[in-house]
């Protein structure tokens, strides 16, 4: 099936971020275009999903371990952390939701993933400093050694 052209705009509405304008057009159209309705259902269950899970619980202790590791890793490692860590969140949502996706979609040629999917669970390891990964690839190799002790 051909892409439709107002699919760039459903992620907006399902945002609620559309424009009145583009927004009646889109309603106007969506009764007419199966595509979108289908496209739209999936970006509804994918939110429904998202909206579900729950976050993991911080283990004992971990926020001291955090205050102690800004004071010797330095602020600059702790931000990529924050950066990595947002990083593996949005990798886990967007293969979780891929998943999903993946699970919900027909078998058949339109089911091998998009441009965007695949984007979205590939690191973008070109904007990490390796002093950095290095320092945190250290100290979560040492926090995670305390859990499991
Ligand atoms: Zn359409």
């Amino acid at each position: 099936m051909r892409k439709c052209e107002y699919e760039n705009w459903l992620m907006l509405y399902h945002d609620g971020e559309l424009d009145a304008e583009r927004r009646r057009r889109l309603e106007a159209h969506l009764p007419a275009c199966a595509r979108c309705r289908a496209q739209l259902e999936r970006l509804r269950g994918l939110s429904h999903l998202l909206a579900q899970a729950e976050a993991p619980a911080m283990p004992d202790g971990m926020m001291g371990r955090l205050h102690e590791a800004v004071a010797t890793c330095g602020e600059r490692a702790i931000i990529t952390l924050c950066r990595n860590a947002l990083l593996a969140t949005a990798a886990l949502l967007a293969l979780t939701g891929g998943l999903w996706l993946y699970g919900r979609t027909p078998a058949g040629p339109s089911s091998a993933p998009q441009a965007w999917e695949v984007a979205a669970v590939t690191p973008d390891t070109g904007t990490l400093e390796t002093d950095d990964t290095e320092q945190i690839t250290v100290w979560m190799v040492r926090e995670l050694s305390r859990e499991t002790k």
